[in-house]
C-alpha cells in the first residue's frame, strides 16, 4: 500500500491506506497530497480521494438502514420534492436521448425511473443490495453493475450516474462500461459533486458533499471532462445548476455555522432516518435557522454557479456514432 506525505503533525502514515492507483486517472497515488480530515488529492489529475479508504465494514455501517428507510428518506415535502425534480430530469433526458432503454444506475427510490416510464420509456434501474434482496414489486430493477449488463443489439439510449460515481471505487471502469453499452449518440448522464467548489473551499472539511466514507472519489470538472473524452465521449453539455443539491449544501453549511443548531441535514430526516437524535428545541431552531439563511444560500449557489464553481457537476456526454471503417478512408 503506497503512504502519503505527511505534515509535521500529521500522524505516522503506517496505518494511512488506500488504493496504489488514483480510481479515476489511474496512474499512482503513492505521492497524493493531503487536503483535509480525511481525503488525499491526486497530483496527476487532481481529483481527491477519501483516504483512508473505508473497508468492507465501515461502508457496510454506513449504508445502514437510516440511509434509505422503507417509509423513505424525508420528512414534510423533501420526498415529494426529491420526486418532482426527477421528473425535470426525465423530461430533459426524453428529449435528448435516442430512441430506446434507458439504465438508472443507483436506481434508489425509482422516481425517475417511474417518471420516465409514464413517458413510454423502456427503463431498467440497478441497485446493489448487500443480500441480493431486490423488491419483488419492481420488475424493472435489477441487483446488479453496468459491467454485468449484456449490450442490446442497438445498444442503450441513455445511461444515468445521477450522483453515483462518488460512491464507486472504480469510477472510470465504470464510463467504460457505459461506452461499451451506450448506442450510437447514446447519452451518458452524470451528476456529482464538485470538489472544486466554492462551498468545498469554504466549508472545508464541514462541506456535507463530501459525505465519507460514502463518497469515494471527489471530483471536479476539468477532470470529470477530461476523463470522459479520453474514454471517447463527447461532453455536450457541463454545468452546476441542474445537477441540483447546491443550494441544500449551502445552506447546510451555513447553519452549521450557528450556534446552538443541529445539522440540517438530520433535521429534515424522519427520526429514523437520522444518523444522530434530534430533539425537538433544537430541531425547531436548526429549522428556523435554515429559513432565515435560505435567501442567503440561495444567492451564493446562484453566483457560484455563474462563476462556474457551483457545489455540483451536471454532464451530457454522448457516444459519438460508431462509423463503418471505410468511411475513414478519404
Ligand atoms: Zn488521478
Amino acid at each position: 500500500m503506497p503512504s502519503v506525505p505527511t505534515t509535521p503533525s500529521a500522524p505516522a502514515v503506517a496505518t494511512v491506506t488506500g488504493p496504489d492507483a488514483c480510481p479515476w486517472c489511474e496512474r499512482p497515488a503513492r505521492d497524493a497530497v493531503r487536503t483535509g480530515v480525511r481525503r488525499v488529492r491526486c497530483r496527476a489529475c487532481g481529483v481527491q480521494i477519501t483516504w483512508p479508504w473505508p473497508d468492507a465494514a465501515e461502508l457496510d455501517d454506513a449504508y445502514a438502514t437510516w440511509y434509505r428507510p422503507e417509509g423513505g428518506r424525508f420528512s414534510g415535502p423533501g420526498d415529494a420534492i426529491f420526486a418532482l425534480t426527477r421528473g425535470s430530469i426525465a423530461v430533459r433526458l426524453h428529449r435528448i436521448a435516442p430512441p430506446g432503454l434507458v439504465v438508472d444506475v443507483g436506481s434508489g427510490d425509482g422516481h425517475l425511473l417511474a417518471a420516465l416510464a409514464r413517458r413510454g420509456r423502456p427503463v431498467l434501474g440497478l441497485e446493489r443490495t448487500t443480500d441480493g434482496d431486490v423488491d419483488p414489486t419492481r420488475p424493472d430493477v435489477m441487483d446488479a453493475a453496468l459491467e454485468d449488463l449484456e449490450r442490446p443489439q442497438d445498444g442503450v439510449a441513455a445511461i444515468v450516474l445521477w450522483h453515483v460515481i462518488e460512491h464507486l471505487p472504480e469510477p472510470r471502469e465504470a464510463i467504460r462500461q457505459a461506452v461499451r453499452l451506450l448506442a450510437d449518440d447514446g447519452v451518458l448522464l452524470i451528476a456529482c459533486p464538485n470538489a472544486g467548489s466554492r462551498q468545498a473551499a469554504a466549508f472545508g472539511d464541514r462541506w456535507l458533499a463530501w459525505d465519507q466514507p460514502r463518497h469515494l472519489v471527489h471530483l471536479h470538472p476539468v477532470a470529470l471532462r477530461t476523463g470522459l473524452e479520453a474514454e471517447g465521449l463527447r461532453v455536450r453539455t457541463l454545468g452546476h445548476l441542474r445537477a441540483g443539491q447546491s443550494v441544500f449544501c449551502a445552506l447546510h453549511g451555513l447553519v452549521g455555522r450557528v450556534p446552538g443548531a443541529g445539522d440540517l441535514y438530520d433535521a429534515i430526516r424522519r427520526a429514523d432516518a437520522r444518523q444522530r437524535p434530534l430533539g425537538p428545541l433544537r430541531r425547531a431552531w436548526t429549522a428556523l435557522a435554515a429559513a432565515l439563511l435560505l435567501p442567503v444560500a440561495a444567492v451564493a449557489a446562484l453566483a457560484e454557479a455563474r462563476e462556474g464553481r457551483g457545489a455540483s457537476i451536471y454532464v451530457e456526454a454522448t457516444r459519438p456514432a460508431r462509423r463503418p471503417t471505410t468511411e475513414t478512408i478519404r
